[in-house]
């Protein structure tokens, strides 16, 4: 173990924490608590008189300022765009009843104005149709003046769901005051589409499903009882597998396969003498030459979606904030901290506010959110050992009055949670190489599409009650809402892809985003084009918004293991990382929490340790 030398990788962190765990420098609560998913437990006071800049007020950023806040840490959060949230993004009415009702509903103090969002534009350097996407979703029957709430609707546009093994997410939720409900990944009912497939008629998942698990059984059964397969055991074992694989295919008593209700219906049972009529076998062949199921001819680029609940994953049951996906950000920013956690410059933007809220009497509370600074792009994050403390160099615009400037400031750590490749294109003191490791992170393009709906068309005609159809058509999946079962309309997310196709998304007008995602819908559902509102549709190019590069990194600790070797091995000073790029979990909200306890732990032990240099 070296803890004297230039590099330290947070696993030797961690491994040298475990050796010191008994030593008395360590508070006692900071003891063996660095457990990936447990929230860093330090002593109250434990950052008292130290300052932190976080880069970045997405779900990382958030979750490290709530843990350094309420430790004892002065804290300000850098944030480049105009509103919270970075990749969770969740847009909502601009009609200004519905946010009155919004904020009444969740925030009634309306200490964060800027937490309703409902207008975004993608990067105009980059975006071939910058124009504003602004949402214009609505509840055609509610009535402001009623007191009735409406239906609520928003797009998570960028996150949507929780895998149930997301533990530190979903204690995170439980912690701040989070409500969830399921999210449905899978629905019998769900619909898969292929060229290659059935003439390219959508068929339910039940049906493709059920047809392969009774032909496979089908086809065990025949080898098992002719003595092809498990021949050297007793007739008693191998009647027990023959009535296990019946069980598992719905086999009929000569072990064959010849369909069963399984298939569903094309005419439900019903009354008096009508026993319904069910769906056909799906022949095996076709199944192969879907590729639903793998194994597909190069006609199909279906992908094997037969089997994608199946992983650990998108595994039932998923959970999805009550909501929108913004609840977890919103419910983050109003945990109240310490006052004296709020690091105000002279010239603070935020100091207006702040007074203005003491003035009308809250009581002088300080919250997470206010913590932060909209609209400061860090330009350099400069750790120079010589200065006592590290610089942070920003670049600072007032959105009302359209003034701008730069600025600086001091601070005894940073963690910053930017794209790495972004980070790599700062004023830093970083070595060369690190830099270049940033830089060469590959990054998946992601695109998704919103619509709403006129009706529950879904529900009503194809009796699919959430869960994600799927189409080889470059819109990939249509998902359908987990909630409000029912009700007179809804929000379709309605294309969701990634990598080249979404490159190819991203390339295209809005307007022909448009065209395209109502193309890809027909292929699911006839004449989808009039059953959603088509002038209230949304779309996102994640990889050309503002601030950001890409929807995710593209798993950099198995595909580009030494560059995720070279990006984990920090070297040592002040600047520490998070952000799902620096987990195992790139894409996911896990990886972003996590990696922010992982930083603040490790900002910890550099104080624990006297490792770092602060000031003091
Ligand atoms: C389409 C899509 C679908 C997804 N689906 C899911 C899902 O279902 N479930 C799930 O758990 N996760 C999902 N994710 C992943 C999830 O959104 C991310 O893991 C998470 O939001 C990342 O949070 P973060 O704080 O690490 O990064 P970000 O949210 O990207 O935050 C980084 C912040 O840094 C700011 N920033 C950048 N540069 C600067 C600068 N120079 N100065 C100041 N600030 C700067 C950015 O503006 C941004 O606010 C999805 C992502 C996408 C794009």
């Amino acid at each position: 173990m070296r803890l004297d030398t230039g590099l330290l990788s947070r696993r030797s962190v961690l491994q040298a924490l475990t050796a010191l765990a008994g030593a008395a420098a360590l508070p006692a609560a900071f003891v063996g608590r660095h457990a990936h998913a447990a929230m860093p437990t330090l002593p109250p006071d434990f950052g008292r008189g130290r300052s932190v800049a976080v880069v970045g007020a997405g779900v990382a950023g958030l979750t490290s300022a709530y843990v350094l806040a309420r430790n004892g840490f002065r804290v300000t959060v850098y944030e480049a765009d105009s509103r919270y949230g970075g990749r969770s993004l969740t847009p909502r009415p601009v009609r200004a009843e519905y946010r009155d009702w919004w904020f009444a509903k969740y925030h009634s103090e309306r200490q964060f104005p800027a937490m309703y969002v409902s207008e975004y534009r993608e990067d105009p350097a980059r975006s071939p149709d910058p124009q504003p996407q602004v949402c214009r979703f609505d509840d055609p029957l509610w009535d402001p003046q009623s007191g009735k709430d409406p239906l609520e609707l928003f797009l998570n546009a960028g996150p949507g769901r929780i895998p149930s093994d997301h533990v530190a997410v979903l204690d995170l939720c439980r912690r701040i005051g989070v409500e969830l409900e399921p999210y449905i990944f899978l629905s019998a009912s769900n619909l898969l589409q292929s060229a290659a497939f059935n003439g390219g008629v959508p068929i339910p998942f039940r049906q493709i499903n059920y047809s392969l698990m009774g032909q496979i059984a089908e086809m065990l059964a025949t080898v098992v009882r002719d003595g092809h397969a498990l021949g050297q055991y007793s007739d008693g074992y191998r009647n027990r597998v023959l009535a296990m694989l019946q069980q598992f295919g719905d086999l009929n008593g000569n072990l064959k396969y010849d369909g069963s209700s399984r298939l569903g219906y094309s005419h439900p049972p019903g009354g008096w003498r009508d026993a319904g009529v069910v769906n056909p076998v799906v022949p095996f062949d076709q199944t192969l030459n879907s590729g639903f199921a793998g194994g597909g001819g190069p006609a199909s680029t279906a992908g094997p979606v037969l089997f994608n609940a199946d992983n650990i994953i998108w595994q039932t049951s998923l959970l999805q904030p009550i909501g929108g996906m913004d609840r977890i950000w919103q419910r983050l920013m109003m945990q109240e901290i310490p006052a004296d956690a709020v690091e105000l410059r002279s010239d603070d933007p935020r100091s207006a506010g702040l007074s203005a809220r003491d003035a009308a009497g809250s009581g002088s509370k300080r919250y997470v959110g206010d913590l932060v600074v909209l609209n400061h792009r860090i330009t350099a994050l400069e750790d120079d050992a010589a200065q006592p403390r590290m610089r942070v160099g920003y670049a600072w615009s007032d959105p009302s009055t359209g003034k701008t400037g730069e600025g600086s400031a001091a601070h005894d750590f940073c963690i910053s949670t930017m794209a790495p490749n972004l980070l790599a294109t700062l004023k830093t003191s970083l070595p060369n190489g690190f830099r270049a490791a940033l830089g060469a992170v590959l990054q998946s393009p992601a695109i998704k599409v919103g619509w709403q709906s006129k009706d529950r068309f879904w529900e009503t005609g194809n009796q699919i009650y959430g869960g994600i159809s799927w189409t080889d058509d470059p819109i990939r999946q249509i998902w359908y809402p987990s909630e409000d079962y029912g009700a007179h309309t809804g929000v379709l997310t309605g294309a969701y892809n990634s990598g080249p196709q979404a490159e190819a998304f991203g390339n295209l007008s809005q307007a022909q985003r448009i065209e395209a995602a109502l193309r890809g819908g027909e292929k699911l559902h006839a004449r989808f084009s009039q059953k959603v509102h088509a002038d209230k549709g949304l779309t996102i190019a994640w990889h050309l918004m503002p601030h950001q590069i890409g929807g995710w990194a593209v798993d950099t600790a198995n595909t580009q293991p030494e560059i995720y070797r070279q990006i984990t091995t920090l070297p040592q000073g002040r600047l520490y990382l998070a952000g799902d790029a620096w987990s195992q979990l790139p894409g996911w909200k896990e990886g972003a929490v996590t990696s922010a306890y992982a930083a603040v732990e490790s900002i910890a032990y550099g104080m624990t340790a006297g490792k770092a240099k602060v000031a003091r």
